[in-house]
């Protein structure tokens, strides 16, 4: 068989690139090492305006659909119901499988292997893989936070949160809390997970996180399992995705394709396979130049979601009024999809300097 594209990495950059690619009309090989379904550590959650971009189907797959937030700092907690589902949770075995079969049904051809290695051969690429090697046009690197394609390609990973995850007993239904005040450069979080809960913190300092996730855990009653440590990769704007080079592109978390706010990844990684595919059916000599310009919504979109995290991380007890006083509300229009990272900066940041000004100089609160 002659593959146009063979994309490595069946999570959902992987698979939403080799959906939207077949769907254009390449002859497209997915090439995944783990025997799917395969389990991927992840809280799972998924933003509402992520359903947009999934294929039709998926409705079973959502174990719980999110309607309160709870935001809490030092003993205060501020809870606020939304009018509508604002997020809802997978799990990422079943998720991942149901996208890996859509690319399938779409037309692309799954094959169970490990790639190795990939050089130039005319105008083609030959890949290796562990089953045998590919004459290919086009290579995909979606293989994830230890990207090998990435790493060939000579990048290197710089923005990594730390995170810590375990699963356990729990009874939080359509509710998540997220937890500030506890770590420097990020949060804990506690969310449905069917009929438990997840709960983890992610970190870009170096902490004991194992510490403070068991601490925690002890403190409000929950019972702690053995977490399971990942990294997420992530990117504040434009300079820091890692797009690939001539026809060989990086999408999702190979491509540092996580908000440095939340680590939201699932979200970003569906949106640019699409992105992805589009450059190459546009620009098929040349697609990274016309992926590039793609991606330019999405790199602001990580560029502002930044911006909010610098300030909301070094002044958390800020962040939390903040939340209390307006910003969860405008939160939830943006995992709603009705307000930008952008949108949020700029309407939050006078308010945010406002505050600052009244911490540093108290003396003014008079
Ligand atoms: C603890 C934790 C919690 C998270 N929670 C959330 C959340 O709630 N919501 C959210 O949106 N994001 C979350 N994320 C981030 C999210 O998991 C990632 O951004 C997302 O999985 C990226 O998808 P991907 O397809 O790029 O990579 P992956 O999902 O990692 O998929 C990569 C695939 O490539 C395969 N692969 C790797 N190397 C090779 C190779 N050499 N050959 C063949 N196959 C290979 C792997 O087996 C894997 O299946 C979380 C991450 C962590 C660590």
């Amino acid at each position: 068989m002659n593959w146009d594209a063979l994309v490595v990495g069946g999570g959902p950059a992987g698979s939403s690139s080799a959906y939207h690619l077949s769907r254009l009309g390449f002859r497209v090989l997915l090439l995944e090492k783990k025997p799917l379904p395969r389990f991927k550590l992840c809280a799972g959650c998924l933003s509402a305006r992520t359903l947009r971009l999934l294929p039709s189907g998926y409705e079973d797959l959502l174990l719980n659909r999110i309607r309160v937030g709870r935001l809490a700092f030092r003993g205060e907690e501020h809870r606020l119901e939304a009018k509508e589902e604002i997020a809802y949770i997978v799990d990422r075995k079943d998720f991942d499988h149901f996208l890996v079969l859509k690319a399938l049904e779409s037309g692309a051809e799954l094959l169970r292997g490990e790639f190795l290695a990939f050089q130039k051969e005319g105008a083609r690429y030959r890949v290796y893989t562990t089953h045998g090697s590919f004459l290919v046009d086009y290579l995909v690197g979606a293989d994830g936070m230890r990207s090998r394609v990435a790493r060939l390609l000579g990048y290197k990973k710089k923005k990594l949160f730390k995170s810590l995850e375990f699963f356990t007993e729990g009874d939080l239904r359509y509710e998540v809390l997220i937890e500030l005040g506890l770590i420097r450069n990020g949060y804990l979080w506690l969310f449905p997970h069917g009929d438990g809960v997840s709960m983890g913190l992610a970190s870009t300092h170096r902490e004991d996180l194992f510490k403070i996730l068991f601490e925690y855990s002890k403190a409000k009653g929950i019972r702690f399992k053995h977490p399971l440590g990942w990294h997420i990769p992530y990117a504040e704007g434009e300079k820091d995705i890692h797009i690939g080079k001539e026809r060989v592109l990086l999408v999702g978390d190979a491509a540092n394709m996580t908000d440095p706010l939340l680590g939201e990844g699932i979200y970003y990684a569906l949106w640019a396979g699409s992105l992805l595919a589009s450059s190459i059916e546009k620009e098929p000599s040349n697609p990274t130049v016309g992926y590039k310009k793609l991606l330019k919504p999405l790199a602001e979109e990580l560029h502002y979601a930044g911006k909010i995290a610098r300030l909301a991380y070094s002044f958390q007890g800020i962040a939390y009024n903040m939340g209390k006083s307006f910003a969860l509300k405008s939160f939830y229009e943006l995992l709603l999809g009705r307000k930008s990272y952008k949108e949020l900066y700029k309407g939050g940041l006078f308010s945010f300097l406002k505050d600052l000004l009244l911490e540093k100089l108290p003396f003014t609160r008079l």
